[in-house]
């Protein structure tokens, strides 16, 4: 039986954050079952708590934000999303003092070696799963997503599609069948990556005041500006598939079924994930406990960062 999972004792991390560029610390605090995963603005007086949930994403120019009733946002929370899927953490108290989670290295890789390097915690109550039961499609012009049942775990299948001489045709599609460790070596290391124009424009407007090439892939008309290059030769696709995860995890929940797209991105992974919970018929949720706890669930094996050495 999978358990539900917290990490193993508080710890916290600090960094630039996007926006603003400026210095922000973020606390990871150990939660109980059923807890999901809360944000805490601690820079608000009194602090602000919003709840990780379908309804409080909401997709900017730059990142994907918590917004909770009143307008207040903590923004750039998907790659932590992304890490916490494939580290299994259902529960997690998450307090920042900016509001901003720290973009790091514009990929989801130091959020999973911090929690490896503190280990995560099994709970008692039985781990909950959305398994898809029907269909269920969202279009938006000519980009599509949508979630079908499945035999196995969660599988994944996108397509990018860019017309641009740093990305070749061949390497515009990625399929994955989403493991923890698989998560970890193949897609963690993805960076964002935006247009040397776009850049001009965001520090013409004082937006994106913490973006460089130290947190992201910027691309000119012909090639990529990094001097280091790609860390991946399909990092782009990679990218949107590792948003992807981080989308479909606000939920909460790991997803039993599998994801197609065709140049998705946030906004269309967020309709997607509404929509199917939006009708108790599109899903089921299982736990072992359950009677109609599911062996495919097995497939799922989470990054198991308890047994994981200390560098
Ligand atoms: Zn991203």
């Amino acid at each position: 039986m999978k358990r539900q999972r917290t990490v193993k004792q508080a710890f916290s991390a600090a960094g630039i954050g996007l926006h603003s560029g400026s210095k922000v610390t973020v606390n990871f605090r150990p939660a109980p079952a059923d807890t999901g995963i809360i944000y805490t603005r601690t820079d608000l007086n009194p602090p602000v708590s919003i709840k990780c949930e379908p309804e409080a994403v909401r997709d900017t120019q730059l990142c994907t934000a918590l917004v909770n009733m009143d307008g207040v946002r903590i923004s750039t929370v998907e790659h932590l999303t992304a890490a916490l899927s494939a580290l299994g953490i259902d529960n997690l108290y998450i307090d920042v003092n900016a509001p901003e989670v720290p973009v790091m290295d514009g990929s989801a890789q130091p959020f999973i070696y911090l929690f490896e390097a503190v280990g995560v915690q099994d709970l008692p109550e039985p781990k909950r799963y959305l398994r898809v039961a029907r269909k269920v499609r969202v279009e938006d012009g000519d980009k599509w997503a949508e979630l079908n049942p499945s035999a196995g775990g969660f599988q994944l299948d996108l397509t990018i599609d860019f017309n641009h001489p740093a990305m070749e045709r061949e390497l515009q599609h990625f399929a994955f069948n989403f493991t923890g460790r698989g998560f970890a070596s193949e897609l963690s290391r993805a960076r964002t990556f935006c247009f040397m124009r776009d850049v001009e424009y965001m520090h013409a407007h004082n937006l994106a005041l913490g973006g460089s090439l130290e947190n992201a892939v910027v691309l000119d008309d012909y090639r990529v500006v990094n001097p280091d290059g790609l860390r991946y030769p399909n990092e782009f696709v990679k990218h949107k598939m590792l948003d992807a995860i981080g989308d479909l995890y606000m939920s909460g929940h790991s997803i039993l079924g599998s994801f197609k797209a065709y140049k998705t991105g946030h906004k269309l992974n967020n309709m997607l994930l509404r929509a199917f919970l939006s009708d108790a018929q599109n899903y089921e949720l299982i736990s072992w406990s359950d009677e109609r706890a599911d062996e495919r669930a097995e497939t799922f094996e989470f990054i198991d960062a308890r047994s994981t050495e200390l560098a």
